[in-house]
């Protein structure tokens, strides 16, 4: 017997069908006498619909409303869930972020949890309920609504976990489990048993749509088991832990991430400080820099390019256009038609040749490459959108 947290993701509440599946999972628990907790987001599609709707009104709406309107969408699964499980014939309770609470401060679409109060959820857990918490929903100190970020619920749910204690966080998703490539990209990816928190993070963010990177994070930061599972069949999922001993591989996986931008900042005086005025013009507005690389000055400039998702393009290019006499570029470039794909495995670190192995992949298949970085465990590149398929499929076969 124990406490679990369990976050079923949009695709496994999505109609009646699946409230169904998903409460007789948690009542499985329930009934084997574990306390329950499960996170869930917005069925189906619903955040991007209401994204929708809210275009049609206001191209420019501002984040607050936008909050008040997208945490609408888990309010809706948490209730209809609960009545799920009252239905059949289960003691049960659903909170939204704010009666929970989730504290986070005040950014507005991409807040930060501050802290999570457990009085409320440990009382009605006491009582022998169910709790089902609405994921990616939180509150600020100002009693406002706020959304935590896209494919928030499961940092959601690793917060609860971590607050509770949990002997393990369960995600359920439409995948059963953390695999080398994305399966629809390559033809026999490989499941993994388990995977180090710091793998798992640099593959979150590298663009493997498993988990949440932040939910990785805090997951590490609290050691919180986390667990990735399916929601439809019953097996074993991937484990995401301190240190995977189990397999000897060198490299966990390829992931590849379509939303990005590449920009540069052409004609910089050669002198300190240029990196530091473009970049913390960026930081200031929370944009989130990837890869940056400084080409080697000639006749006393330099060129800095670096990385963002392409949804903060267009304020990056506004942010270094109005500011372009202060950081002193001639020009700013950018392309939109370039993806990221990442190699991630702490077994680089240990094995010489990673590298080399990779490019001679991608000039096997003529695949150009637009940048490079690399860390202790993970390897980037940047290449033409049209190229990136064919590069995790070119890499992953030369590695497995
Ligand atoms: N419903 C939110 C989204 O679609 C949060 C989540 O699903 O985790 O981004
Ligand atoms: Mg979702």
């Amino acid at each position: 017997m124990g406490l679990i947290v369990q976050k079923f993701g949009g695709s496994s509440v999505a109609d009646r069908e699946c409230i169904f599946r998903v409460a007789e999972r948690i009542a499985e628990r329930y009934r084997a006498g574990d306390q329950v907790v499960a996170v869930v987001s917005a069925q189906g599609d619903t955040t991007d619909e209401l994204l929708q709707k809210a275009r049609e009104i206001n191209e420019k709406p501002s984040k607050r409303e936008m909050d008040v309107l997208l945490s609408t969408g888990e309010q809706i699964t948490i209730s209809l869930l609960a009545m799920a499980l009252e239905k059949l014939g289960y003691p049960v309770i659903s909170l939204t972020g704010w009666q929970l609470p989730v504290l986070t401060d005040r950014n507005n679409g991409k807040a930060k949890i501050k802290s999570v109060d457990p009085q409320r959820l440990l009382s009605e857990l006491d009582q022998n309920k169910i709790v089902i918490a609405a994921g990616f929903q939180g509150v600020n100190g100002n009693h406002d609504i706020t959304t935590i970020g896209r494919g928030g619920s499961d940092t959601s749910a690793v917060a609860l976990a971590a607050v509770l204690s949990a002997d393990v966080c369960e995600i359920y998703t439409d995948v059963d489990g953390v695999y080398t490539a994305d399966p629809r990209i390559v033809e026999n990816p490989v499941k993994l048993r388990d995977i180090s928190y710091e793998e798992m993070l640099e593959l979150a963010s590298a663009g493997a749509n498993v988990l949440h990177n932040r939910a990785v994070e805090m997951a590490q930061k609290y050691n919180v088991n986390l667990e990735v599972k399916s929601s439809f069949q019953h097996m074993a999922g991937t484990t995401v832990k301190e240190v995977s001993l189990l397999e000897k591989m060198v490299i966990r996986g390829v992931a590849r991430d379509n939303d990005v931008a590449r920009v540069s900042a052409v004609g910089l005086p050669d002198e300190p400080g240029r990196a530091y005025k473009l970049f913390h013009l960026l930081a200031q507005k929370n944009i989130d820099v990837h890869i940056i690389l400084q080409s080697i000055g000639g006749n006393g400039t330099k060129d800095i390019s670096f990385v963002v998702s392409k949804e903060n393009l267009d304020e990056t290019l506004e942010i270094l256009q109005s500011n372009r006499d202060y950081i002193g570029a001639r020009e700013f470039k950018f392309r939109e038609d370039v993806a990221k794909v990442s190699v991630v495995g702490a077994g680089m670190a240990s094995n010489p040749g990673v590298a080399s192995k990779i490019f001679e992949a991608l000039y096997e298949e003529q695949i150009n490459i637009n940048m490079v970085s690399t860390s202790e465990i993970k390897v980037s590149l940047i290449v033409g959108e049209e190229d990136s398929e064919k590069a995790v499929r070119a890499i992953h076969s030369k590695f497995f």
